[in-house]
């Protein structure tokens, strides 16, 4: 048998394999604790789950506008309205099943083979693998570790050209929990007006962000909203991961074509997620605040832990729930050693290399765990290590 060779990069997220390996180990009898996933830890809250129910059992079990219910698109632009300070017409947001598709289609609506895409590596593995499917050319930029592991803008620099279409941003970025300082957002801004280039800015993070900081979005810089396109969703933010809700926003003409590949793919969300959408967004947002200040307690302890053990050196990520600790001087390979702690302490957790090759020498942790089973983590590492 044959296969269009379209597929033939795609691989598997490199956190389901090591879910998969802890959990062969759990079935053999052994406690392991669980950094792997980038999953919220709590339930989503009471309020949306019952706005979700109560549309089941109104009835609310229909297709919709392919690109969302106008109730929940104009809510989304109130939002960005309250929420970022932009303008935007409920014709410009494209509701999706997850955030995800509004990464695949919006690649596919803007690439075409042999254009090259612009990303971040170490990034979320998704970037990659869409703008192999759309035909693109992927082009990684590594990521500098000391300034919050934004865009190396020199490399970025020399990577930019006439053939560049399109560039993906992601901050708060997972893996490594930095948030891009407004000046590279500048710089990158400039070059993409220079070069006549889409920009896709990630924003899924954008509600987890401590010390009270934000994540200056690329969207408000002057001339960026007619080429860029905001992503974001209620997986993080609300605990949403299994409902499936995401969004873009995005000038009228690409939404129009990003809701025709909606109309012929998934068709559409389902309506009664889109009215626990509308809830999410409109009612209690204490419950976040809440969570957040919590993700940040984490935060401390699991840096703090990290940053005493041997060999070990972390940034203190502003955002996400992610940590990036470099292991440069282990002097093993980041694959090597994610095993050698899942083996010798129990604790599932990411070779930074499972998000690029310039991920290679660091770890990835999801801290979306509680503080008893970080510290335990942490004294289970500061064992093995010594
Ligand atoms: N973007 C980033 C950076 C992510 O980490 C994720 C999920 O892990 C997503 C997008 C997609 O999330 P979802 O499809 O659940 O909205």
């Amino acid at each position: 048998m044959t296969y269009a060779n379209r597929t033939d990069h795609l691989k598997a997220e490199g956190a389901y394999a090591v879910l998969a390996k802890a959990q062969s180990l759990e079935a053999d009898g052994r406690e392991i604790i669980h950094f792997e996933i980038g999953q919220p830890d709590f339930d989503t809250f009471d309020n949306i789950s019952l706005a979700g129910m109560r549309a089941i059992a109104n009835g609310k079990t229909n297709y919709t506008h392919p690109a969302g219910t106008p109730a929940f698109r104009r809510a989304i632009a109130m939002d960005a309205s309250i929420r970022r300070g932009i303008s935007v017409s409920p014709e410009q947001v494209v509701v999706s099943p997850g955030g995800k598709p509004n990464i695949f289609f919006p690649t596919l609506a803007l690439v075409n083979p042999g254009d090259e895409v612009i990303y971040p590596n170490p990034g979320f593995p998704t970037y990659e693998a869409m703008i192999g499917v759309a035909g693109g050319i992927p082009v990684p930029v590594s990521l500098v570790e000391e300034n919050n592991f934004s865009f190396d803008l020199d490399v970025f620099d020399k990577l930019i050209n006439e053939r560049t279409k399109f560039i993906i941003i992601n901050s708060p970025s997972n893996p490594t929990g930095g948030i891009i300082p407004q000046a590279d957002l500048e710089h990158i801004a400039a070059a993409a007006k220079k070069y006549d280039a889409w920009v896709l800015s990630d924003e899924i993070y954008a509600r987890i962000v401590y010390d009270g900081q934000v994540a200056p979005s690329i969207y408000n810089l002057p001339d960026m909203a007619e080429r860029t396109i905001i992503m974001d969703g209620f997986s993080k933010t609300y605990a949403m991961t299994g409902w499936r809700l995401g969004y873009g926003i995005m000038p009228q003409e690409l939404a129009r074509r990003v809701g025709l590949l909606l109309t012929h793919s998934v068709g559409s969300t389902a309506e009664f997620t889109q009215y626990a959408g509308i809830e999410a967004l409109t009612g209690d947002q204490e419950q976040v605040d809440a969570v957040v200040a919590n993700y940040q307690k984490r935060r401390d302890v699991i840096l703090d832990g990290l940053n005493s053990l041997p060999g070990v050196s972390c940034q203190k990520p502003q955002g996400a729930f992610y940590v990036f600790p470099n292991i440069k001087a282990l002097g093993k390979s980041s694959d090597e050693v994610a095993n050698w702690i899942l083996e010798e302490a129990g604790i599932a957790l990411l070779p930074g290399s499972a998000f690029g090759k310039y991920g290679e020498g660091y770890l990835r942790l999801s801290y979306a765990n509680s503080v008893e089973n970080i510290e335990r983590a942490m004294e289970k590492m500061a064992k093995i290590l010594k």
